[in-house]
């Protein structure tokens, strides 16, 4: 249970689990047997993979630092490898989460796309750092806030500036936009791979995502 100066702040937080969290669970799910090792610029993410309800999602939790050091003793050079493109399916809206807005950006355009009347509904705000959250949550608490919904990031600029990112947060937003503007998908929800993994979940209509026990992956108590 979270307690804290923010608990009645909870009941207004996403059940959604985290990407980190909700792909290990897919992967679980689909081959029981499986090992995932997650990699990132994020050392909190090493404790995510422990916390008692989400654990046994994520085997292992490697940073890129961790990752660069392992390359380097095995005497491995990326740039000399052939690239193997099996990731070309990931959705723009996927591919930004990593930088501060990417987020929301995916919400607002999901909204656009599938609920056009409500768009306009829609109003985001985003909070880079502890510090900006903080401030963020002051507000939230003290009810001075009219957007209806917040993104909150730990670090500056989002994961792009992890604690254990290899190149600056700049180059890494940069490199962020790129990656998302290059996807051939927009929208994940017009992902033709992600609707074939929903489907072995048994989440065959957007109405199947009223069906807690079907998105069971994707969710967890607050
Ligand atoms: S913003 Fe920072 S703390 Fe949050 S998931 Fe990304 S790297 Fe980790």
């Amino acid at each position: 249970m979270i307690k804290g100066k923010y608990y009645e702040l909870i009941k207004y937080t996403s059940p959604s689990v985290s990407p980190m969290i909700a792909a290990g669970k897919v992967m679980k799910e689909l081959e029981p047997e499986c090992k995932v090792v997650f990699i990132g610029p994020c050392v909190a993410k090493k404790a995510e993979a422990k916390v008692e309800d989400l654990k046994g999602a994520i085997d292992y939790v490697l940073t890129f630092n961790e990752l660069e050091d392992i390359f380097r003793v095995f005497d491995i050079n990326l740039e000399k490898l052939h690239e193997e493109l099996s990731t070309q399916y990931t959705s723009k809206g996927g591919r930004i989460y990593g930088r501060i807005g990417g987020v929301s950006a995916a919400i607002e355009n999901t909204i656009k796309h599938m609920f056009p009347d409500k768009a306009n509904i829609f109003s985001s705000e985003q909070a880079s750092g502890i510090k900006e959250c903080k401030e963020m949550l002051e507000n939230a608490l003290h009810g001075k806030i009219q957007t209806r919904f917040l993104e909150g990031m730990g670090c500056d600029g989002g994961c792009v500036g992890g604690p254990k990112s290899i190149i600056p947060e700049e180059k890494g937003k940069e490199m962020v936009d790129k990656f998302g503007n290059e996807s051939k998908v927009h929208l994940s929800a017009k992902n033709r791979i992600m609707n074939e993994f929903l489907r072995e979940l048994g989440i065959n209509s957007f109405e199947d995502f009223n069906d807690r026990e079907k998105i069971k992956v994707f969710e967890r108590k607050l």
